[in-house]
């Protein structure tokens, strides 16, 4: 627990934060700059940060408690013994020990910075020292780690070794200098060659951590944007090590599921073949699974997803819809998509199924069919009992991923669009049109209400948990349940007081102080105790008593105290404001007050 740092902004494990020191408050992530080392033998002779940060940090007299900047459990039994001593014991930052270690292998890498993340408190400072370079620095704090230090790059640069965003280069293989650093803007390659060796190596010992500088920068900006994870996956490609990295991060779901958003106000990426394997696309393709339950229609429509998002914007699923829109009663529409896997209509406005991108080329590598497989095959086996039969309105890989998962249920399906022939052409069109009119009985169209309850009741299941959504939604005798606004900005109300609201930006579903009194009972997973007194604006941790350990930030919650109940949106996951002194954990939306 930490008495000086506190986290501002988290995007997955990363985290801008601001650590409160003696000589004032510096912003993480951090990169701290090493005054004095002994060159050559690569041997740190005196570490510290400008304005005698560290000076000043390790004089004792200025702390209640034995200090010490080496206390990490795995390697310093003394944490242990010194918590049991001083339960009391206030840390800001931890170091990992021996973190060149970490460099023997990528499975090393990753294991050491999640064990260690895992044993400290999440207010507590994580500094990685002296292995930092400009390539690896985002993959550092991407993994959760909040400072940094330029020992390496300027070791490095006493080596003669100059650092390129990309990697590194020996000075004596570059014809250039391909950077615009101040040192290197000043100085041509000739002239750096020409200097004595120690003022060279001084040189390049600038270069290198005016470059490191940037790219702290750079990365700030990412996690501010919420987008750290694009970067991490443009940023690894130069090395093999590093993306090996990523590959072995990506198993540890659970560290990374902990962390990560529910919903962002940001588009997903998913350029690489790794950004299959992000905690979002699986979360969602859960989620599906566990939180959504599909209106009782006869026919399942299969539909190829769309560029622009929501799908239902698109030119292509506004053809779609104008083909089966009379009978629309009968139809439950499911769009097939890499790398979601499968979004039923109904949830298309979530995150991040409004939130995504992906490269179009028509080819599918077979991961990316294997994942969209297995997320209709599993879809499925949950849901095929709905269903009289299928319809799939698919062309190409679409086609064939439906038709290779579909032959093992014994369901009928009707492929509505020839080989070689696009979804949206005319032809295949007018056959979706004649099939589904064939085969319906009679013209059903679906009420805006039904269009709008259907959405929103998906929503709160998708959100909250099965039953929230039928909770919301069902009106007591004599209640007026109404659903106003145009797609997507719908607004439920009952009796004139509004419920809750689809806030498009993020894909959430938000709740009023009335719609979360209506269903307190269905919100367990999204509940919080507070102290006894009544918040404004925001819910700081110290005040939170219980938090559910499945709420992550962007969630929407539920709190309760003696005086006060409201709804706001959390900022910290629920194990983190249980666990931390110090930060926001909820921004809250609306407050009444209790007993008055
Ligand atoms: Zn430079």
């Amino acid at each position: 627990m930490s008495k000086f740092y506190e986290v501002r902004k988290r995007d997955g494990a990363a985290r801008i934060g601001i650590l409160s020191l003696p000589g004032g408050k510096r912003q993480t992530p951090l990169l701290l700059r090493i005054d004095s080392l002994s060159a050559g033998n690569e041997e740190i002779k005196v570490i510290h940060a400008e304005d005698s940060f560290f000076e000043e940090l390790f004089k004792e007299d200025r702390w209640t408690v034995p200090r010490g900047a080496v206390l990490l459990p795995e390697v310093h039994p003394l944490f242990t013994k010194l918590k049991e001593a001083i339960p009391s014991l206030w840390v800001d930052f931890f170091v990992l020990s021996f973190a060149s270690g970490m460099l023997n292998s990528p499975r090393d890498f990753v294991r050491r910075i999640i064990n260690a993340r895992n044993a400290i408190p999440p207010d507590v400072a994580f500094w990685v020292p002296a292995i930092v370079t400009v390539e690896n620095a985002a993959i550092l704090f991407y993994m959760g780690v909040d400072i940094i230090d330029d020992t390496n790059a300027v070791i490095k640069g006493y080596q003669g070794i100059y650092l390129l965003e990309e990697g590194e280069a020996r000075l004596n293989e570059l014809e250039d200098l391909p950077c615009n650093c101040s040192i290197c803007s000043s100085l041509s390659i000739d002239k750096l060659m020409g200097k004595d060796a120690k003022e060279r190596a001084l040189l390049i010992a600038k270069h290198n951590t005016l470059l490191l500088d940037k790219e702290v920068k750079k990365i700030k900006e990412r996690i501010r944007a919420g987008n750290l994870r694009e970067y991490v996956e443009m940023r690894v490609r130069s090395s093999a090590f590093l993306t090996a990295v990523l590959r072995i991060l990506d198993t540890e779901e659970e560290y990374f599921e902990r962390r990560t958003p529910v919903a962002r106000n940001q588009c997903m990426k998913a350029n690489t073949m790794e950004s299959l394997q992000r905690i979002e696309v699986k979360r969602f393709a859960n989620r599906v699974l566990e939180r959504y339950e599909p209106s009782a229609r006869e026919i399942l429509l299969i539909l190829p997803c769309s560029a622009k998002k929501p799908y239902s914007t698109s030119p292509s699923h506004a053809k779609f819809v104008e083909a089966v829109e009379n009978y629309r009663g009968y139809i439950h529409e499911l769009i097939l998509t890499s790398p979601l896997g499968v979004v039923p209509r109904e949830l298309e406005m979530v995150y991040p199924a409004a939130f995504y991108d992906i490269p179009v080329t028509g080819y599918w590598d077979a991961e990316e069919r294997e994942w969209v497989s297995s997320c209709l095959r599993a879809y499925l086996e949950r849901n095929l009992r709905n269903y009289e039969l299928i319809v799939a309105h698919l062309s190409g890989a679409y086609k064939e991923i439906c038709r290779s998962v579909t032959k093992d249920f014994g369901i009928e399906v009707v492929f509505t669009c020839e080989n070689n022939e696009e979804a949206t052409s005319k032809e295949a069109l007018n056959r979706l049109k004649r099939q589904i009119a064939e085969l319906c009985d009679e013209r059903k169209r679906l009420s805006g209400f039904e269009m709008k309850a259907n959405m929103i009741k998906a929503m709160a299941d998708y959100q909250f948990g099965i039953g929230a959504g039928t909770g919301i939604i069902a009106g007591k005798e004599g209640e007026r349940i109404r659903i106003t606004g145009k797609f997507p900005y719908y607004k439920l109300s009952s009796n004139g007081n509004v419920l809750a609201r689809v806030v498009p930006a993020y894909g959430l579903l938000a709740l009023t102080v009335k719609g979360a009194r209506k269903i307190e009972n269905l919100l367990s997973l999204y509940r919080m105790e507070i102290g006894d007194f009544v918040p404004e604006g925001s819910i700081l941790a110290p005040g939170v008593i219980n938090a559910s350990e499945q709420i992550r930030v962007n969630d929407e919650v539920v709190f309760c105290g003696e005086k006060a109940f409201g709804v706001g949106r959390a900022k910290m996951s629920g194990w983190e404001m249980m666990e931390s002194r110090r930060g926001v954990a909820v921004q809250v939306r609306e407050v009444v007050a209790r007993g008055l």
